[in-house]
C-alpha cells in the first residue's frame, strides 16, 4: 500500500511546492496525502483533508460534466485509467464556493505491478470549464435589457429582419407596434427615477403578458416599446393593440406607498414585401406621433 510516510523530505518538499494541488489517495480510498496548493485552492487545511474517505466534501464535493466517481475512478476502473485521465471539474471550497478546476487523475503502480493508490493532481482552470456557459450568459445579456428584463432594442432588429426575411421568402407576414407611455417625465419627476424603472418594468410585464409566446415584445429605448406581431394583419394588430392599450391603462403599479397608473399610446403598421426594417418603424413612428397628437392613450395603424 503507498504510505507518504515513505516519501523522502526531498520527495514531500517537491510535492509541497508544486504550484498545482496534489492529493495522493491510499488504497483504503482515505487521503494520505494534500499538498500546500491543495490547501490554498480548496481552503481546507492538511489536517481536514488526511484520513477523509474518498469521495468526501474535499476531493468529491467535485461537480464534473459527468459523474468522476461513477466512470472516472481508477479504483473502479484500473485498466481504463492507466492513462491519466484529464477531467475538468468543480472543485467546492470549504467556503461552499465552486472553483473551476482541472484535475489529472493516475492510478499509482508499485513495483508489482498492483495498484497501491491514486494520484490526483489539480490546477484552478480560471473559468475555462464554464466557457460555455459563459458565452451563453454573455449571449444573453447582450439581448435582455436590464431595467425590463425583456429584450433590447438589438434583438428586436434583429427580429425585424428575421420577419422580412419570412415575409419575403415564404409570405409570412407580420405588423409592429411602437409604443410609448405618456407623460412619462411627469412619473420620474414625481416619484423619482427608481420609481419610474419600476413602471417601465411593469409596464414591460404587462406587454409582455399580453402577447402570444411567438410574438416579440422589447424595449427599444428610453419609455418606448416595440411590439412584433406575427401573422398579424392591420386588423389584428389594431385589435391586439387596444388590448395592450387598455391592460397598461387598468395597470396599477405599487412603488413603495405610491400608486402610479400610466397609460401608453401606440403606432402600428403592416410590413410590406419592399419594407426595409426602416421603412416599418418610420411608419409606426408616424402613426405613434399621430396618437400623441391626437391626445395619447389611442391606438393608430397605418393602411
Ligand atoms: P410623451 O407623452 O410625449 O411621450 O411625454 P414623455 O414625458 O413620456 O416623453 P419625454 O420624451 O419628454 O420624456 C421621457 C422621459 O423618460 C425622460 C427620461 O428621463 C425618461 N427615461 C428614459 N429612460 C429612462 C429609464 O431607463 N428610467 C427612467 N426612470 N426614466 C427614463
Ligand atoms: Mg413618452
Ligand atoms: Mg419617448
Amino acid at each position: 500500500m503507498f504510505d507518504p510516510k515513505d516519501l523522502s523530505p526531498e520527495e514531500k518538499r517537491f510535492l509541497d511546492n508544486m504550484i498545482n494541488g496534489v492529493c495522493l489517495i491510499d488504497n483504503t480510498k482515505c487521503i494520505c496525502f494534500w499538498n500546500e496548493s491543495a490547501v490554498e485552492i480548496t481552503g481546507f487545511s492538511v489536517e481536514e483533508s488526511i484520513g477523509k474517505a474518498c469521495p468526501n466534501d474535499v476531493v468529491a464535493g467535485m461537480t464534473v460534466p459527468e459523474p468522476l466517481c461513477e466512470n472516472r475512478c481508477p479504483f473502479l476502473t484500473p485498466q481504463q485509467c492507466e492513462k491519466p485521465a484529464v477531467t475538468d471539474i468543480r472543485l467546492r471550497h470549504k467556503n461552499g464556493y465552486a472553483i473551476p478546476a482541472r484535475m489529472r487523475c493516475a492510478p499509482i503502480i508499485d513495483k508489482f505491478g498492483q495498484m497501491t493508490g491514486v494520484l490526483e493532481v489539480f490546477e484552478r482552470s480560471y473559468g475555462e470549464l464554464s466557457m460555455s456557459d459563459q458565452l451563453e450568459d454573455m449571449r444573453k445579456k447582450a439581448y435582455i435589457d436590464t431595467v425590463t428584463r425583456i429584450p433590447n432594442r438589438r434583438f428586436a432588429e434583429e427580429a425585424i429582419f428575421e420577419c422580412l426575411d419570412a415575409l419575403r421568402q415564404n409570405g409570412r407576414g407580420f405588423s409592429v407596434l411602437m409604443g410609448d407611455i405618456d407623460f412619462f417625465k411627469s412619473v420620474n419627476d414625481t416619484y423619482g427615477h427608481d420609481a419610474g424603472d419600476a413602471v417601465l418594468a411593469a409596464v414591460a410585464d404587462t406587454l409582455r403578458s399580453g402577447v402570444r409566446s411567438l410574438d416579440v415584445v422589447s424595449r427599444w429605448g428610453g419609455e418606448e416599446f416595440l411590439v412584433i406581431l406575427r401573422d398579424a394583419n392591420n386588423k389584428a394588430a389594431l385589435y391586439r393593440a387596444e388590448n395592450l392599450r387598455k391592460a397598461v391603462a387598468e395597470k396599477i403599479i405599487k412603488n413603495d406607498d405610491n400608486a402610479i397608473a400610466v397609460t401608453i399610446s401606440f403606432g402600428g403598421t403592416t410590413a410590406h414585401k419592399g419594407d426595409t426594417a426602416e421603412s416599418l418603424i418610420g411608419r409606426a413612428d408616424e402613426c405613434l406621433y399621430k396618437s400623441k397628437e391626437d391626445g395619447r392613450n389611442r391606438v393608430t395603424i397605418s393602411n
